[in-house]
C-alpha cells in the first residue's frame, strides 16, 4: 500500500475517501475470473451478510443508494398525489425519490441539537395525503426512531430510514436497519464501505421484500407460484413497471470484503472524531457536533458550525482559507428546497428556519478511516489557526 503523502506535500485532503486494500482487490479479481459478472451468488451472500449485521429478515442489493430509495418508495406504494415528509438537510436523492413516484416531498425542519429531522415538526406537516416519512440519519447519527415510529403508527404512515450515512450505527443498543419499515444504505466511496456504486434496502416485511425484488428487475418475475398465467417453460411475467437496478457480483464481492473491515473503519472514524471534538471544544467560535447518549453514530461526516457573531469574517472566507490550505472542506447540505429545480416546483425559502440557519454556519471537515495522524493534526491546527485569525 502506497503511503499517503502528508498535506504539507501539497496534497489535497478530501472530506471522504474509500480504503480498498489488497484483500478487497483479490476478492474482486476472483469473481471477474469466474462465470458470474452480473447478478449471481455473491449478491445473495452480500445481502445475507448485511441482513445479519442489521438483524433483519431481508436485504435487497441494488445499483446505488438512490435506486434503493426509489425502490423503497415504490414498495411503500407512493403514487401521484401522495405526500412524503423528509428533511431539507440531506442529499437531494432523499426527496427526489418521492418525485420519481409522482409524489410530493414535504420538508419538516431539523432539530437544533442533532441537525436531524424534528419529530415535532413532522407532526405539523401531516395531512390526509401523507403516506410516508423518509427520515435521514444525518452524518451517521440515527434519528429519533421511537418517536417517529409512534407518529407513523398513529397516522398509518410507512417509515423509510435513509441510512446512507449510518451503516454500523446503533439506536438504543440495536443496529440500524431493522428499526424502521425499510432502511436504505449506500455504498458510494465516501460512505462507510464501498462497492463503487451500490445500495441496499433492509426490511423485516415480506410484502415489501417481494415488491423490492420485482422493482429491481423490470417488474419481472420468474417465480411460477407468483404468476397469473403460465404460457409454457419459456414464460416470465412483467407485473409492475420496474427498472434494471441490479448490482453486479464483483461489486458484491468487494462489498463482502469491505464489510469485514467495517468495525475497524468505524473505530477509526470514532477516534478521529474524538480528536476533533477535544480540539474544537476549546475553540469558542466553533460548535462541535452533538451525539445523543442513546445512539452510536457511524460518523459519516464531521460537521462544525461557526458562531459567526463571534467572528470578524464570513463562513465563505473561512471555507476558502481552508481550501487554499488543501483541506477539502465541504458543505452538507444546501437545503434541498433551495435548489432551482425545487424552487420551480413552488418551494420557497423561509420554510425551515433551523435548517436555513444551519446552512449559513456549517462546514464539513475531512473524516475517513485512512486519514493519518499527521493529517488529522494538520486539520486541527489549520482550522484553529484560521478561526483565531478572525476572532472578534
Ligand atoms: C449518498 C446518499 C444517497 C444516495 O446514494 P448513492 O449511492 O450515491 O445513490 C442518498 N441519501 C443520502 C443521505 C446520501 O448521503
Amino acid at each position: 500500500m502506497a503511503k499517503r503523502k502528508s498535506p504539507s506535500d501539497n496534497k489535497f485532503l478530501p472530506y471522504g475517501h474509500q480504503w480498498i486494500d489488497k484483500a478487497d482487490i483479490r476478492a474482486v479479481d476472483k469473481i471477474l475470473k469466474g462465470d458470474w459478472v452480473t447478478q449471481g451468488p455473491k449478491v445473495t451472500e452480500f445481502e445475507k451478510a448485511l441482513a445479519r449485521l442489521c438483524k433483519t429478515k431481508y436485504a435487497v442489493a441494488v445499483a446505488n443508494g438512490t435506486a434503493a430509495l426509489h425502490a423503497a418508495c415504490f414498495a411503500a406504494g407512493i403514487k401521484p398525489g401522495d405526500e412524503v415528509i423528509t428533511t431539507p438537510i440531506t442529499f437531494a436523492a432523499s426527496a427526489n425519490c418521492v418525485l420519481y413516484c409522482g409524489g410530493k416531498p414535504v420538508f419538516a425542519d431539523i432539530r437544533p441539537d442533532t441537525w436531524n429531522i424534528d419529530s415535532e415538526e413532522i407532526k405539523k406537516k401531516i395531512t390526509s395525503k401523507t403516506k410516508a416519512i423518509i427520515a435521514v440519519d444525518f452524518a451517521g447519527q440515527p434519528v429519533e426512531l421511537k418517536k417517529i415510529n409512534q407518529i407513523a403508527r398513529q397516522n398509518k404512515l410507512a417509515v423509510i430510514e435513509d441510512a446512507a450515512h449510518a451503516l454500523g450505527a446503533e439506536y438504543k443498543g440495536k443496529p440500524i436497519g431493522g428499526l424502521a419499515d425499510m432502511a436504505v444504505f449506500s455504498f458510494h466511496p465516501v460512505k462507510q464501505i464501498t462497492t463503487g456504486e451500490g445500495g441496499m434496502i433492509t426490511t423485516n416485511n415480506r410484502e415489501y421484500y417481494e415488491k423490492l425484488l420485482l422493482f429491481r428487475t423490470h417488474g419481472i418475475t420468474r417465480d411460477r407460484k407468483k404468476m397469473l398465467r403460465d404460457d409454457g417453460p419459456w414464460y416470465y411475467e412483467m407485473q409492475a413497471l420496474g427498472y434494471n437496478y441490479r448490482l453486479t457480483d464483483f461489486q458484491c464481492a468487494l462489498g463482502l470484503s469491505q464489510l469485514k473491515r467495517l468495525r475497524g473503519f468505524l473505530t477509526r472514524r470514532r477516534a478521529i472524531v474524538a480528536a476533533y471534538n477535544q480540539a474544537f471544544s476549546r475553540v469558542e467560535e466553533i460548535t462541535i457536533p452533538y451525539e445523543k447518549p442513546e445512539v452510536k453514530s457511524a460518523w459519516h461526516l464531521y460537521v462544525i458550525r461557526l458562531k459567526l457573531e463571534r467572528l470578524t469574517t464570513t463562513r465563505r472566507k473561512i471555507f476558502e482559507a481552508l481550501r487554499e490550505r488543501n483541506i477539502g472542506v465541504n458543505l452538507h447540505y444546501v437545503p434541498v428546497y433551495y435548489h432551482p429545480y425545487y424552487q420551480r416546483l413552488g418551494y420557497t425559502r423561509g420554510a425551515c428556519p433551523q435548517a436555513e440557519a444551519y446552512y449559513e454556519e456549517a462546514i464539513t471537515l475531512p473524516l475517513f478511516p485512512r486519514m493519518t495522524k499527521a493529517e488529522v493534526n494538520y486539520v486541527i491546527n489549520t482550522v484553529t489557526d484560521t478561526v483565531n485569525r478572525y476572532r472578534e
